[in-house]
């Protein structure tokens, strides 16, 4: 079979306001454009798992592309899209079908509401993908596929397992980072994580295999810079240790998201930039006690509150950035949270920071509390789960409060002496500790 990989890429906000700062997360939008700056992982690696004997190719299709559809012929494409461009993909889907292919549609959004992304699609994965997609293909070559198609047990899939993602079927040249997958799930359990939710419990990958995966990608881009598609990668510092050692030496450069608790040891800190890192995203959330209180199922996010300023001076001053990032629009947060949060990250010497809106994806705990209590401004808003779009009604501020207050704030952080002020505070950070 002809089999074509499509990635739906890309985020559109829908608040035109923020286009006119400099407002930008990994793989979303710059300044309103659509920018493909990350390839499908997940694509990908099921596309390793294909059964010999079919012809694969990867596209990146941020909207649908009737051209590029009439290009070529495929018997089968996989989609996957994140929550907020799920509406593309399903146009994408309804066009490939009315051209005779068979669609077969994965992912987060996919395991969360399986019967509407099987409006779409001959075919729905729900669950990881890695044991689904060889049945997938088999299925499809015999004319015989199902409608759903699910793991025995979910969350489960031995990392041991992972094949080596076709890294092959890219045009590096069209990618500023690609992504590597070290691990899978978080041990917290945020009431607005979804990605937890698809994976489940934390589980590592084996070292020698995340370094098959790396080597791979250096033997086609000698010094890559890499973005571990990771939930909480030093959630295990042992193992985390043994990661750095192997990747110290490769010539890479890599960005990851990891909890506070990283910088609880200073062994594994000692390791983090020589083996290539550059910078750590830490889902700080908030500088308020009672804006934690009740984000995860422990109160384990309140308990860091105390080691914040900490964490950042241990992992900064040993070269590696933080990006803290922060979450507006919480049940405890009042209009004054905004500013609360500017001069937390102007204190705290942060090279980069994050602002995003709680957003109740489809799925979580946040989403079915929220349904409940009938604050969802519409029941389907998936094309508003941009992270910067207001999604709900907060409980201490109007929506028009937290729309205002998120653009006062990126007009705060994000001008060019913010900028440069918190790259001077990092510099010094790291000037200090080696004087010292
Ligand atoms: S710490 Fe991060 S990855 Fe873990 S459950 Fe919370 S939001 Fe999700």
């Amino acid at each position: 079979m002809k089999i074509a990989l499509i990635a739906v890429s890309g985020v559109r906000v829908r608040n035109t306001l923020l286009d006119v700062h400099n407002v930008t997360l990994p793989g979303f939008v710059h300044r309103g454009k659509t920018i493909a700056s990350l390839p499908s992982l997940g694509l990908l690696t099921i596309a390793g798992t294909t059964p010999s004997g079919h012809d694969l190719r990867y596209f990146d299709m941020p909207e649908l592309d009737e051209t590029a559809l009439d290009a070529e012929r495929f018997d089968l494409a996989a989609i996957s899209a994140l929550t907020a461009k799920v509406d593309v993909a399903y146009a994408i889907a309804d066009a490939l079908r009315r051209r005779g292919t068979k669609v077969v549609i994965g992912g987060l959004h996919a395991k969360m509401l399986p019967s509407e992304v099987a409006r779409h699609a001959d075919a729905v994965a729900v669950g990881e993908g890695e044991d689904l997609w060889p049945r997938i293909v088999d299925d499809a070559a015999r004319g015989a596929l199902k409608r759903f198609y699910a793991e025995d047990r979910p969350g489960t899939y031995d990392l041991a397992r992972s094949p080596l993602p076709r890294f092959d079927l890219l045009d590096m040249a069209r990618y500023n980072r690609i992504t590597v997958q070290t691990s899978r799930g978080c041990p917290h359990d945020c009431e607005f994580c979804a990605a937890s939710k698809l994976f489940g419990r934390y589980r590592r990958k084996p070292v020698e295999l995340v370094l098959r995966d790396v080597d791979a990608i250096r033997a086609r881009w000698p010094r890559p810079m890499l973005e571990f598609a990771d939930d909480n990668t030093f959630a295990d510092p042992a193992w985390g240790k043994a990661l750095l050692r192997g990747l110290a030496g490769r010539g890479v450069r890599w960005f990851t998201e990891t909890d506070s608790s990283v910088a609880k040891d200073p062994g594994l800190l000692d390791l983090l930039a020589p083996a290539g890192c550059r910078q750590l995203l830490i889902g700080f959330e908030s500088p308020r006690a009672s804006s934690l209180k009740g984000l995860d199922a422990r109160n384990w996010k309140l308990r860091q509150l105390d080691g914040y300023l900490r964490t950042i001076e241990a992992v900064q001053s040993r070269g590696v950035s933080v990006n803290g990032t922060f979450i507006v629009g919480v049940d405890a947060d009042t209009p004054d949270v905004f500013e609360d949060i500017e001069r937390f990250v102007r204190e705290s010497g942060l090279a980069e920071v994050q602002v995003t809106a709680l957003t109740p994806f489809p799925g979580t705990r946040l989403h079915a509390r929220l349904a409940a209590e009938g604050r969802l401004i519409t029941r389907r808003y998936w094309d508003r789960c941009t992270l910067f779009d207001a999604t709900f009604h907060p409980k201490n501020m109007t929506l028009e409060q937290l729309e205002h207050g998120m653009n006062w704030l990126f007009g705060k952080l994000y001008g060019d002496a913010a900028v440069a002020e918190r790259k001077r505070r990092f510099l010094a950070m790291v000037r200090a500790r080696r004087a010292g």
